[in-house]
């Protein structure tokens, strides 16, 4: 059975800001810093007099700043004050555990702008306004929309929390980071779903229907691998330009942002990736209502894979890039349990079948022992002898009538109709970008040509053309 427990999520909606509001939202986020700051100093002052000031000593002397000189809702600037005894705290129990650490010194320069629900934040006519006190111009953006990813359901604003609007310096983007109650199912029936990890198929899953099936969902993770390659490839080309320019120039400088830009996006689409693989699982778990998840061991393959000389260069790189542990992390999260882990050792070489070892080439398992001669797909097979061996403690063979009831799933959607066909005919991105350059070129020619056309048919006509600009 599958139960369902209550807790918090953050939804983080990408926003743009049009140029009054961003100006604003610039301003707000610099003022924030600089109360922060003051805080700061304050509270350094009172420890070096020997006072230990807590939680409201430090709202109170933050709201005792004049109104002037905080540009901001009185809520906002209560949570500064609430962040930075947090922040004091977290030290402390750091110290106490024997971490190392400093008390927040640090001086800022942009903070996160937090909207407390019902003051702060507020919706009306179907957009979202932030506010920044009485009397002053707030933000106001287009509602935005808050899925639910446990149910892939929209979030009515009711259920949303105290919303943040955080500047990614990195991205140079804006986004609203909305926290949401939800139901997280939890697992608790006695139904074992082994895991087995990869870098082709980031996740193989296997559970048994019943007595004479074994189902297995392998999940495709081409998407990921794309988003990855084009990153590298940037990097690398920016890293190229970057060894030809001199430290501190301006074009040492832009070509520096744009790598951090680039990383950033690409760390965005890989979350959500992640989030999709950690998904298409999670169903598979729910669906079979299975209360334990074993995973095959694969931690640390990653590591010192140079000195062991167990992989090239391009599988190495591979490796040390693979989102494994924050895949396990989401499903683990999705589905309320917490994975085991187990030797997956020769897991994929052994046939499911007859026990015999083989040794796999390609994505398809083949077993040479003439009287069984097995075959499936080489991911299902690790992932079946994963989940046997979580059962019996052993690679037992399954039976020989069992059917193994494969589904390929991939990560995310596929192309629609017509947008593979759309993108064949232009080969490459070179060609659509030359193309479009092309189209771009042609049109303007168009255009000034008929403008200059119009002009002298129109002749000069002084007057007229003062009232159109007017
Ligand atoms: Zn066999």
């Amino acid at each position: 059975m599958i139960a369902l427990m209550d807790t918090m999520r953050t939804a983080i909606v990408p926003v743009t800001l049009s140029g009054s509001n961003y100006r604003r939202a610039h301003d707000a986020a610099h003022h924030s810093a600089i109360l922060w700051n003051q805080a700061v100093d304050w509270l350094h002052c009172e420890w070096n007099s020997g006072r230990s000031p807590g939680k409201y000593d430090i709202q109170s002397f933050l709201t005792s700043i004049a109104p002037q000189d905080r540009p901001l809702h009185a809520h906002t600037t209560e949570i500064i004050a609430h962040d930075l005894h947090e922040a004091v705290m977290t030290y402390r129990t750091n110290r106490k555990n024997g971490m190392q650490g400093r008390a927040p010194w640090r001086k800022k320069n942009y903070r996160p702008l937090s909207f407390s629900k019902g003051y702060g934040w507020r919706v009306t006519n179907d957009r979202l306004n932030l506010s920044f006190g009485r009397g002053r111009l707030g933000l106001s953006l287009p509602l935005p929309v808050v899925i639910d990813s446990a149910t892939d359901a929209e979030v009515p604003t009711a259920m949303w929390g105290e919303i943040q609007l955080c500047w990614d310096t990195d991205a140079r983007r804006w986004s609203l980071h909305i926290p949401y109650a939800t139901e997280r199912p939890e697992s608790c029936g006695d139904v074992v779903t082994s895991v087995d990890e990869g870098i082709i198929n980031p996740m193989a899953l296997a559970t048994w229907a019943n007595e004479h099936t074994i189902d297995v969902t392998i999940i495709n993770g081409r998407e990921g691998r794309a988003i990855k390659r084009l990153r590298n490839k940037s990097v690398g080309s920016i890293q190229g330009k970057l060894s030809r320019t001199k430290n501190g120039s301006r074009r040492h400088r832009r070509l520096v942002a744009a790598k951090k830009k680039m990383k950033a996006k690409a760390n965005y689409r890989l979350r959500d990736f992640d989030h999709q693989v950690a998904r298409k699982a999670a169903n598979h778990v729910i669906a079979h209502n299975s209360g334990r998840l074993v995973y095959g061991d694969v931690r640390g393959i990653e590591r010192k894979t140079r000195q062991r000389r167990s992989a090239g260069r391009h599988q190495r790189q591979q490796l040390s890039q693979w989102s494994r542990g924050r895949q396990e992390q989401y499903l683990n999260e999705s589905t309320g349990m917490e994975g085991e882990h187990l030797d997956e050792s020769a897991s994929t070489k052994t046939c499911p079948a007859c026990g015999a070892r083989n040794r796999p080439s390609g994505r398809d398992y083949r077993c040479t022992n003439s009287d069984c001669g097995f075959t499936c797909h080489r991911d299902a097979v690790g992932a079946i002898n994963i989940l046997q061996k979580a059962i019996h403690g052993t690679y037992v063979p399954i039976g020989p009538d069992v059917k193994i009831r494969v589904t390929y799933l991939r990560a995310v959607k596929r192309w629609s109709e017509g947008q593979r066909e759309a993108h064949r005919k232009v080969q490459c991105r070179k060609a659509r970008a030359l193309s479009s350059a092309q189209n771009r070129a042609s049109s303007r020619e168009i255009s000034a040509c008929e403008q200059r056309q119009a002009q002298s048919s129109a002749g000069p006509s002084g007057p007229d053309q003062l009232v159109a600009v007017a």
